[in-house]
């Protein structure tokens, strides 16, 4: 416990001191994406390396490589050189997904992979504390989250709870599509509206592409072939 209070303390106090554009300009310092041997992973060699590691994942030869290595401890802090807002299901691991080891991704995940409040900001703690160079929404196929809203739409009926917030954060992107929309459709339709709504929402997000050092890009994982589908 006193470990996630001081994790906190330090997000509150790095956030608090400054304002969401001194975030942003505090981000370029950050050293999340910066090898031991002092070259900067890019936004493009990041998704290279989802790619590659996802590509062993479907081959069957995963190998948990590490790719920050070489003298960093965990136990001393972290630096991943991705972020992934994925869904909270059991079966979309993203350390699986994209064949890397612990303390390479920073993982932002619950069902439906939505942009909320919380997500987004976890995600602005990647870019401009960790320094992160990429952001992936990863949705998944059979993705309940989705049904269940595709459901609401269809009905007029919503689940009840606080599942209700969830179907709210999914909807816009169900009610853009034709009525007559596949579930793979509406899958990456949910990925590429939380991709927008993270964008439009955050500052520091923005900032932090136009400046060159991130991007934010969209994928589906298939349950079926584990292949993710990077979505152009
Ligand atoms: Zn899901």
């Amino acid at each position: 416990m006193a470990h996630l209070m001081s994790r906190r303390g330090f997000l509150v106090t790095t956030i608090g001191a400054a304002s969401l554009a001194g975030i942003a300009s505090f981000a370029p310092a950050a050293k999340g994406a910066t090898q031991t041997d002092g070259t900067t992973i890019t936004p493009t060699e990041a998704l290279r390396l989802l790619r590659e590691g996802n590509a062993r994942w479907v081959a069957g030869n995963p190998q948990r490589i590490d790719h920050t290595t070489n003298g960093r401890e965990l136990v001393k802090g972290q630096w991943p050189f991705a972020a992934i807002l994925s869904c909270a299901d059991s079966r979309v691991n993203p350390e699986n997904v994209f064949d890397v080891a612990e303390g390479n991704l920073f993982n932002v995940r619950n069902a439906g992979n939505v942009a909320g409040d919380i997500s987004i900001g976890s995600l602005e703690y990647a870019v401009a504390v960790l320094g992160v160079p990429l952001i992936m929404v990863l949705g998944h196929s059979s993705c309940g989250a989705v049904k269940a809203t595709q459901a609401a739409v269809d009905t007029g009926r919503m689940p009840g709870g606080d599942i209700d917030a969830i179907i709210d954060q999914i909807r816009p992107a169900i009610e853009g599509l034709p009525a007559n929309h596949t579930i793979e459709q509406a899958t990456k339709a949910n990925a590429r509206h939380s991709a927008k709504e993270l964008i439009d929402a955050s500052a520091v997000v923005r900032t932090a592409i136009d400046k060159g050092r991130l991007d934010v890009v969209e994928g589906v994982y298939n349950l079926g072939t584990k292949r993710v589908q990077f979505l152009p």
